[in-house]
C-alpha cells in the first residue's frame, strides 16, 4: 500500500509517514490516519443514520423529533480544508411532546462516546499500541497530539469498559474464531480486515456505533 501524497495536511504528517512506512501494521494504520477522505465519508454515514432516527420519531411516545445537536471539536486529525469554515456537530434530537422531551442521540461512526478524539483515531492508535515499538508510538502520539496518558486511558477502556459492556456481551458471539481480548482493538481491526480497505474500517466503526449512544436501544438497526 502506498501512502497518499496528495493533500497530506502537514509536514508533521509527512514525517510520520516516513517514520512509519516500513512495518506493515504501522503502514495501514498510518494510511487510514492520513486519509483525507475518511472524515467526509464518516460524516455522510452519520448524517444518513441521523435522518433515519429523526424520521422514526420518538421511541417513547408519538412525538416528533426536533434537532438539538451538540457542537464538537474532535481532535486527532489536522484541520481539513473542507471543514475550515464549518463547525462540527454531533446530531441529536429531542421529542417535541411536553412531559416526554426525551433526547435521541443517533449512533455515530465519528464520535466514540464523549471522547474528544475522532473515533477512528481512538481505534487505530489503540490498535497500534500492540506490537509497535515505543519510539514509533511516541512519534505517532506526537504527530497526532495525543498524550501518553490518553492512549493509556483508551487501552483501559478497550480492555475493561468495552469488554464488560452489554454491547460486547452480545456482539462477541458473531466472531469465529473468538476475538483475542488481550489485543483489543487490534484483534477487531484484523477480524474486520481493516488493513485491506477503507470500507472495512467503516464496517468496523458501524459495528461499534451502538456503543456511542445511550439514548438509542442496542437493538435499533440502521
Ligand atoms: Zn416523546
Amino acid at each position: 500500500m502506498t501512502i497518499p501524497r496528495e493533500g497530506l495536511p502537514s509536514r508533521g504528517f509527512s514525517l510520520l509517514c516516513k517514520l512509519l512506512k516500513n512495518a506493515k501494521r504501522e503502514n495501514w494504520c498510518q494510511c487510514h490516519l492520513a486519509d483525507q477522505h475518511i472524515p467526509q465519508l464518516l460524516e455522510k454515514v452519520d448524517a444518513d443514520v441521523a435522518e433515519k432516527v429523526r424520521q422514526g420519531g420518538c421511541l417513547h411516545c408519538a412525538g416528533k423529533l426536533h434537532s438539538a445537536k451538540y457542537r464538537r471539536k474532535p481532535r486527532g486529525q489536522p484541520k481539513q480544508d473542507w471543514e475550515r469554515d464549518q463547525e462540527i456537530y454531533r446530531a441529536s434530537f429531542c421529542c417535541d411532546q411536553d412531559g416526554c422531551r426525551k433526547r435521541h442521540t443517533p449512533p455515530s461512526v465519528r464520535f466514540l462516546g464523549r471522547k474528544v478524539y475522532w473515533g477512528f483515531v481512538v481505534v487505530l492508535v489503540a490498535a497500534m499500541q500492540h506490537g509497535i515499538t515505543p519510539p514509533r508510538l511516541h512519534a505517532l502520539r506526537e504527530g497526532l497530539g495525543v498524550a501518553r496518558r490518553t492512549v493509556e486511558h483508551w487501552r483501559e477502556w478497550w480492555l475493561h469498559t468495552f469488554v464488560q459492556s452489554p454491547f460486547w456481551s452480545v456482539a462477541r458471539a458473531r466472531f469465529s474464531p473468538p476475538i483475542d481480548l488481550k489485543t483489543l482493538p487490534l484483534s477487531l481491526c484484523e477480524a474486520f480486515g481493516v488493513e485491506e480497505r477503507r470500507d472495512r474500517l467503516l464496517a468496523l466503526l458501524q459495528f461499534l456505533s451502538p456503543i456511542t449512544t445511550a439514548s438509542i436501544p442496542l437493538g435499533w438497526s440502521m
